[in-house]
């Protein structure tokens, strides 16, 4: 028959496994330094609970000190962790405040020898912990995360849980190990305590999954130098967002003599002209347009329910922005501004909703095609210039 002791100690053991599997799991993800947070965390926790069970045999200050920073150094961690996670500075000094305060607190009165004084500060000071991880939580978005909300719900309870626990301070302080467990609120307490720390330790494995698999995904559909989508990415993006169909404009973007850039100035001086580019191509589209890096020096924009006027318009707007921005950067012996202008082919068209996303690919890459082929034209008339074709019938419909 598994009494809440047993169950009691099963958890610990499955915990202490997970915190060993937390560890493993970051020695095979190196790149997520949170996870180490995290199974300290998880290995503090589950310290500072033995430490308040088995308290009657151990030395005072190993259980009233030790075992009491041990949850403090627990939630720092965790906190620790998710400051990591989010890519933000953690100081090492507030990480360790919370425990290095309470061992010192506990030497001066009342803490000194009041157990009851102890426990409300302790219950104090655990919620203001979690508070921290559920603000961090909060700040880096939830809606993004299932996992992230996940553990944003176990802290709350934890939260809410801590602050049930003082009314039962008393019995906490004078009851011994087996009392605790004979006292039903307490034995429901140990259990929920360590069934919410195991779950912690799920939302927070799947957090770093959810980041690994964000970041393959990233890899696969982005160009590393810009940062604009690859033509995989573009596809995928500009069909999505062409699945209601109606008008749309797809603009060509070829950067004029980029060759004699690289030539003149050095490889790295033409990658920066290409970031810069990137950048000229952000702030001139609209939020809901798609921009792609389709090749060297070849960008793709998708300008979803632009007509003609606003996309020669917008075509106006990159190559005004690409000539100020070029000036801004000096370049070769001289430092002499840079020159540097697009060419720019337009295919505007209107394309029939409810296809299937194959059939509006396919569309798609005509459009593109089609802005190519006028891309070429503006380069041979000269370069610097915007050509347009208007895509009707087939090709579009
Ligand atoms: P045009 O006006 O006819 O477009 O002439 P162009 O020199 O721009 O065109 P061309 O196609 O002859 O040369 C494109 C150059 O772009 C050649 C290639 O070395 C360079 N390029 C392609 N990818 C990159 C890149 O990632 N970084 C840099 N720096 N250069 C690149
Ligand atoms: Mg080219
Ligand atoms: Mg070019």
């Amino acid at each position: 028959m598994l009494d809440p002791l047993t169950l009691w100690a099963v958890l610990t053991v499955v915990a202490t496994l997970l915190a060993v599997g937390l560890l493993f799991v970051w020695w095979v993800t190196p790149t997520e330094p949170a996870l180490a947070h995290w199974a300290g965390a998880l290995g503090f926790l589950i310290l500072g609970i033995l430490g308040g069970i088995f308290r009657h045999e151990l030395p005072y200050f190993i259980a009233v000190a030790l075992a009491n920073s041990c949850f403090l150094v627990g939630y720092s961690q965790l906190w620790a962790g998710l400051r990591r996670f989010d890519r933000q500075p953690v100081s090492p000094l507030l990480t360790w405040a919370a425990p290095l305060a309470w061992i010192l607190v506990v030497h001066i009165p009342p803490f000194d020898a009041d157990p009851v004084a102890r426990v409300v500060l302790i219950s104090v000071a655990i919620p203001i912990l979690i508070l921290a991880s559920l603000e961090q939580l909060w700040r880096g978005g939830l809606r993004s995360s299932k996992a992230r909300l996940g553990l944003f719900i176990a802290l709350s309870i934890a939260f809410v849980m801590n602050f049930l626990r003082i009314p039962l301070l008393n019995e906490q302080v004078q009851s011994d190990r087996i009392e605790i467990f004979n006292n039903p609120s307490m034995a429901w307490f140990g259990l929920t305590g360590m069934a919410l720390t195991i779950f912690i330790c799920f939302t927070v494995v799947l957090m770093a999954r959810e980041r690994a698999e964000q970041q393959y995904r990233q890899a696969a559909d982005r160009d590393e130098l810009t940062g604009l989508l690859n033509r995989r990415g573009f596809m995928q993006q500009a069909v999505a967002v062409t699945a209601a169909g109606g008008p749309l404009a797809v603009m060509f973007l070829d950067l004029d003599h980029f060759k004699q850039i690289n030539d003149r100035f050095g490889h790295a001086a033409g990658d920066s002209v290409l970031v810069l580019f990137a950048q000229v191509l952000r702030d001139n589209v609209r939020d809901g347009d798609v921009i792609g890096r389709v090749g060297g020096e070849e960008f793709v924009v998708l300008l979803p329910g632009a007509d003609d006027a606003a996309a020669r318009a917008a075509a106006e707007r990159v190559q005004r922005g690409l000539k100020q921005a070029a000036i801004s950067l000096h370049m070769g012996a001289d430092n002499a501004p840079l020159e540097c202008t697009a060419s720019i082919g337009l295919a505007i068209a209107s394309l029939p909703a409810a296809v299937s996303a194959p059939a509006m690919e396919s569309r798609l890459r005509i459009l593109i095609e089609r802005a190519d082929g006028v891309l070429y034209r503006a380069k041979k008339d000269g370069r610097n210039r915007i050509e347009v074709v208007r895509v009707d019938g087939a090709a579009a419909g």
